[in-house]
């Protein structure tokens, strides 16, 4: 997938699009990734990308002439999506993050200061993504937040093919709990059923861990997960041992 980010500060991308999978996946060349300097798109001669908002309330807006040069410089298609990273955009999750890796191309858009002029989301964004409720100073944590988790998605990225399946939030629940050596810290053993290695009682007691701890954080994504009738009477068990306990 190629990904071109249009920002003010490209040297924020070094470090996370520099280490770990991001740089495994683009070592491995499945990830494309092109920083664009936004200030480079300036006409002015002091290489201004901002100005004062029409009819005052303090702050600065960036310029939808600066805006509009640097997407024209770098958009091919129509096809290919013009993401704006905005707290006004739709809720990222697992499932637009699933969606936009199905695409062979990316742009995205960092904002600063007080956002970008109206006009540029109107004549040149076509998706607006925001990572959660709070604003933060630039789109720049925001956009590498969502190529992370689309590059997680994209085939060959993760060294177990369909790693990404079994995690939190991919069907729907979260991830139950992970063990490694020693067998015993301070006390606490590691569950017996997975130091059997009994693979079919292994991924049912994991189910079944995944429903309680989803029960136990986040109960409201249980309403859209698709289970079982066994496991939706697991999960009825699971309310009643829990329900006053957790609440
Ligand atoms: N005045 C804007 C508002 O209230 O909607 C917020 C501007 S914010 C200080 C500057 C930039 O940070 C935005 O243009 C956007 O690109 C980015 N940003 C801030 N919060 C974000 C969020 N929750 N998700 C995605 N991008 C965000």
């Amino acid at each position: 997938m190629r990904v071109d980010v249009l920002t003010l500060f490209p040297e924020a991308f070094e470090g996370p699009m520099t280490t770990s999978m991001m740089w495994k996946a683009r070592d491995r060349g499945l990830l494309d990734l092109h920083l664009h300097n936004i200030r480079d798109h300036s006409t002015d001669k002091h290489r201004a990308v901002d100005d004062t908002p029409y009819g005052g309330g303090g702050g600065m807006l960036m310029k939808v002439d600066v805006i509009a040069n640097a997407i024209e410089a770098v958009k091919d298609t129509d096809q290919t999506p013009v993401i704006y990273l905005s707290p006004q955009g739709r809720l990222f999750s697992h499932a637009i993050a699933a969606e936009l890796a199905q695409h062979p191309r990316l742009i995205f858009l960092c904002g600063h200061y007080e956002g970008i002029d109206e006009r540029a989301v109107d004549l040149l964004i076509t998706d607006m993504i925001s990572i959660g409720d709070y604003v933060l100073t630039g789109g720049e944590l925001a956009a590498m937040v969502v190529i992370d988790a689309v590059t997680r998605q994209l085939p060959g990225v993760l060294g177990a093919e369909g790693a990404h399946e079994r995690d939190s939030h991919a069907d729907g629940l979260l991830e139950g709990p992970h063990y490694t050596r020693p067998q015993n810290f301070r006390g606490l053993e590691v569950p017996e059923v997975l130091q059997r290695g009994h693979h079919a009682e292994i991924e049912t007691w994991r189910r079944e861990q995944a429903i309680r701890r989803t029960w136990r954080n986040r109960p409201e994504l249980l309403f859209k997960a698709v289970l079982s009738e066994d496991e939706r009477y697991l999960l009825a068990k699971i309310a009643l041992d829990e329900g006053s306990l957790s609440r």
